[in-house]
């Protein structure tokens, strides 16, 4: 019944006993009576409610508005009679405090007024109740609905603004909602909202453990849905009440209120519309969390399944296959549904009917696939490999076939690559040039349990033949302790590297080099040994070799009759053997840190310098003849052989150097040389006696003539003068000549000195010219005027020239001896490029025999009859140019012989 129905009624039906009409028995059971007169003076109150009113009956005249609530006055404003036919609704002060609502209406009595009055203050509060109860509902929808339309990432933001709403519309200070914490073992605080001047409580994420369970009844499994939780209140410094929510999993979370008391402050809402409340509030707010937590899920899924190359994928009535989005993409798919035959193409031939005939019978027998599976995503790209797995859901018609595909494209290459590793390594270690052996520790002892491949090919024997103990057998005898000892100290040390010998079938002692590692177990205790045995046979061999010819070698340095050192490019010597020792006048020792260039000249040493510095790794070796100044001694010449050390850099180390004496050839060759210009000079000397004749005669004619004046008496001083100046001149060209004779004579310097070539010409010339006018022989001297320089010996240079052009004297006389007419001559001339000089001498005696050309610079190789040539000339010419750094050739030219002499030009600094 409605609280309208029930107020109609009430006012409508009279309570039973009440007396129609005006002057009715004044004994009233219910409500209020008010007697008033006609001026609204209150006479008389009767009927039970008058006990609750304030008491005013001190006051004789009081006016009815005395009893009435201000705002209520408004409606009895008048008097009495305009009251009539009204319903009064009136508000007295009551004695406990709160007003009396009180409705009634007014009926005129014989004399003054009867008011008939009652209590409706309860259907007031029920409507009031059910207005606050309507709000809340309403409130309850509004929240619900804006937690359920916002958008996720604002889930947080909305459930702020309804908690605040909440909050705001019944005034609580401290308003929160608690969910399960992750691990669903206790509760903690999702979200709060907390009024300006309340205290902060909560803080998001706060844990509250399980006291919140203790507030229900039962457990929150326990419970069934019709079974809901109490609102429990919470007592303490700040007191509250907890509303739970539950689902059908028990309770879900709790609605928290503190500092507020609900009874006082929405007295009334019921236990239901708390209820409601965090129904609204926690059913959403869950609903989206779940949304948003499945969401996720789905996410990490997809991810997962992009990185894993894997997905899922389902087949539709035999006939189509729908896959994960990110295995279509793997696959490089157009589409993530297509058909099964379409699907079965991208799978590599070799597997493919595999794979359809295990579908076949996981559809039709449910037996579970697992299979890989080779696929090809595009014609050049590289096959990949994939787990397929299914399974049958259902049965019957309603199967369904389920299952993921997995790249497992790096673990089958990684399988290959091991495979193909392992099976190289079973190759190398079979192909091996050792041995690779186990050995288990049998107690105490260890005994052959593997031997590679490569022991058959080496020693003839097998696993067998060395089983049991019979491998020490095999050890040579004499090396028997040395295996012995080689066991003990592998079991003791845990490694062994040692050598012994080991005969093969055929008895033959074989070198072995036995490094081995003992392996042990958990507990330290040796398990077995791992080694392997290397032929060092001919190493050990070639060891003692190299040891046996270092010996020899040794031996050769120090006994050799050459000399050999090694140096440092500053020529200090690291170490000299004996016989340099001996020549240099010192013990071996002392040798060690004495520098070779003290002994050398400073022209020497530079030559010997420049010529360390054009050793290269290439070429490392240069020999030349140096000279040495020995003191107290006189000068040494040596053959001197240089060979080069390098480092991988190619920077000179060291150098290592075999020297020979060779002063006595030297000296012989220079007397040859010495006896050989003697023998030129012999040759000329009537060339000479002509060249000297020719002044004396001069001279002699011009005395002559003076005398022949002086006896006259016809003597000018002018034509003395004259006279004199000739004799002078010719006395002077004389002496030249006999000056360069001496020059000539004397033996040549040790050192070598730059000159210009043109210099020996001139020599040559001065002393032959003359002599070769005499016998009609011509003299073409082509002039050139060369500026450069050539290192060496003027005087032997001018004595090669001198054999030159005596040769072709000779040759052009015996010539025309034969023919009267011959016009002989002998033509000089030279010329100079960068680096060589060519002097030539050519002549118009007809040339040399072809068959002598090559011979002719042989020592004692003459054509001349026996006392006239000692063929001699030619073969010392060649050895002066030669030693010059030259060479002397020979080739007949047009109408004779045409010699070449070819000299370096010397770079003067
Ligand atoms: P010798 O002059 O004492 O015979 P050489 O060594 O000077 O010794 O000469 C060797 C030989 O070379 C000569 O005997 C001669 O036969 C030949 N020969 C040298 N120069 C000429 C030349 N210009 N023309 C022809 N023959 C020559």
């Amino acid at each position: 019944m409605s609280a309208g129905h029930t107020l109609l009624g009430r006012l409508l039906n009279r309570p039973p006993g009440l007396p129609d009409g005006p002057d009715s028995p004044l004994v009233q059971s219910v409500g209020l009576q008010v007697y008033l007169d006609n001026d609204g003076h209150v006479e008389h109150l009767s009927g039970p409610v008058r006990h609750a009113l304030v008491q005013l009956t001190a006051r004789p005249l009081t006016h009815l508005t005395d009893y009435l609530l201000p705002q209520s006055s408004l409606v009895v404003e008048g008097r009495p009679q305009d009251w009539q036919g009204q319903i009064l609704d009136l508000d007295f002060f009551s004695q406990a405090g709160p007003p009396l609502h009180l409705r009634g209406w007014i009926e005129p009595r014989s004399e003054g007024w009867l008011m008939h009055l009652l209590d409706i203050g309860d259907l007031l509060s029920e409507r009031r109740q059910a207005h606050s109860r309507e709000q809340c509902q309403w409130l309850a929808g509004q929240i619900r609905d804006q937690l359920c339309q916002c958008s996720l990432v604002r889930l947080a933001d909305v459930l702020g603004e309804q908690l605040q709403r909440v909050s705001q519309h019944l005034h609580i200070p401290c308003l929160a909602v608690a969910l399960l914490d992750d691990q669903e073992q206790g509760w903690q605080i999702h979200q709060h909202y907390t009024a300006l001047d309340a205290p902060q409580l909560w803080h998001p994420g706060q844990r509250l453990g399980t006291a919140l369970d203790s507030l229900n009844s039962a457990a929150p499994q326990q419970l069934n849905a019709s079974e809901q939780p109490r609102l429990s209140s919470v007592s303490g410094p700040h007191p509250g009440f907890a509303v739970p929510y539950c689902d059908a999993r028990g309770v879900a979370a709790w609605l928290l209120c503190a500092c507020y008391d609900a009874r006082q402050q929405a007295p009334d809402l019921s236990d239901r519309d708390w209820q409601s409340l965090a129904t609204a509030i926690a059913a959403p707010l869950l609903e989206r969390l779940r949304e948003h937590h499945h969401q996720q899920q789905l996410e990490r899924l997809e991810i997962l399944q992009a990185l894993l190359g894997t997905g899922w994928w389902e087949v539709f009535d035999s006939a189509e296959v729908q896959l994960a989005k990110a295995l279509a993409d793997n696959l490089g798919l157009p589409a993530t549904r297509l058909s099964l035959q379409d699907w079965f193409a991208r799978v590599h031939p070799a597997d493919r009917d595999e794979l359809r005939s295990n579908l076949q019978s996981l559809q039709d027998e449910g037996s579970p696939l697992e299979l890989c599976v080779r696929l090809q995503r595009t014609e050049e790209a590289p096959l990949m490999w994939y787990r397929v797995q299914g399974q049958a859901l259902g049965i019957g018609a309603e199967r369904r076939l389920v299952g993921f595909m997995l790249d497992i494209s790096d673990i089958k290459n990684q399988q290959q690559q091991a495979a193909a590793a392992h099976a190289r390594l079973d190759n190398l270690i079979a192909s091996s040039p050792a041995v690779i052996y186990v050995q288990r520790y049998v107690e105490g002892a260890l005994q052959p349990t593997f031997f590679s491949a490569s022991l058959q090919p080496l020693l003839g024997w097998s696993l067998a033949d060395c089983a049991d103990g019979a491998l020490v057998e095999h050890v040579h005898p004499d090396d028997r302790s040395v295996y012995f000892q080689r066991t003990r100290q592998l079991l003791r040390e845990g490694t062994v590297s040692t050598r012994y010998r080991v005969l093969d079938q055929q008895g033959q002692a074989h070198w072995l080099l036995d490094e081995a590692k003992l392996l042990r177990d958990d507990l330290g205790l040796p398990v077995e040994a791992v080694g392997l045995w290397l032929d060092v046979t001919e190493a050990t061999l070639a060891a003692e070799q190299v040891r046996a010819s270092e010996e020899r070698y040794r031996i050769l340095v120090e006994d050799s009759p050459a000399m050999i050192c090694r140096y440092r490019p500053d020529l200090t010597l690291i170490f000299g053997n004996r016989p340099l020792a001996k020549y240099l006048e010192c013990a071996p020792e002392e040798l060690t840190g004495v520098n070779l260039g003290s002994w050398m000249s400073d022209e020497q040493r530079e030559a010997f310098n420049q010529r360390l510095a054009q050793l290269t790794p290439q070429l490392p070796v240069s020999t030349a003849e140096i000279n040495l100044r020995l003191p107290g001694r006189e000068h040494a010449w040596w053959v001197w052989s240089d060979r080069g050390v390098f480092d991988e850099h190619g920077r000179l180390l060291e150098v290592q150097a075999v020297g020979r004496d060779n002063t006595e050839v030297r000296r012989s060759q220079q007397q040859l040389t010495q006896s050989a210009k003697m023998a030129t000079l012999g040759e000329m000397a009537t060339g000479l006696a002509h060249e000297i004749n020719q002044p004396l005669n001069v001279m002699r004619m011009a005395i002559v003539n003076v005398l022949k004046r002086l006896s006259n008496g016809d003597v000018q001083v002018d034509y003395l003068t004259d006279k004199l100046n000739r004799i002078d001149a010719q006395v002077q060209r004389a002496a030249r000549v006999v000056d360069h004779m001496r020059v000539f004579g004397r033996r040549s310097e040790i050192e070598q000195q730059p000159f210009n070539p043109l210099d020996a010409i001139e020599g040559t010339l001065s002393l032959l010219s003359e002599g070769l006018r005499g016998k009609g022989v011509e003299l073409r001297v082509k002039e050139s005027g060369l500026q450069v320089q050539v290192r060496g010996y003027v005087d032997q240079l001018e004595q090669v020239l001198i054999n030159l052009m005596v040769n072709a004297r000779d040759a052009l006389l015996s010539k025309r001896e034969a023919n009267r007419d011959f016009q002989p001559w002998i033509a000089v001339s030279a010329e100079s490029d960068e680096h060589v000089v060519r002097l030539w001498v050519e002549d118009n005696g007809s040339g040399i025999d072809q068959r002598l050309l090559e011979r002719i610079f042989e020592p004692f190789f003459t054509t001349k009859p026996v006392g006239v040539g000692t063929g001699l000339g030619l073969s010392v010419s060649y050895g002066i140019v030669e030693n010059m750094g030259g060479r002397l050739s020979v080739r007949n030219g047009d109408e004779g012989a045409r010699f070449c002499i070819e000299l370096p030009v010397a770079v003067i600094d």
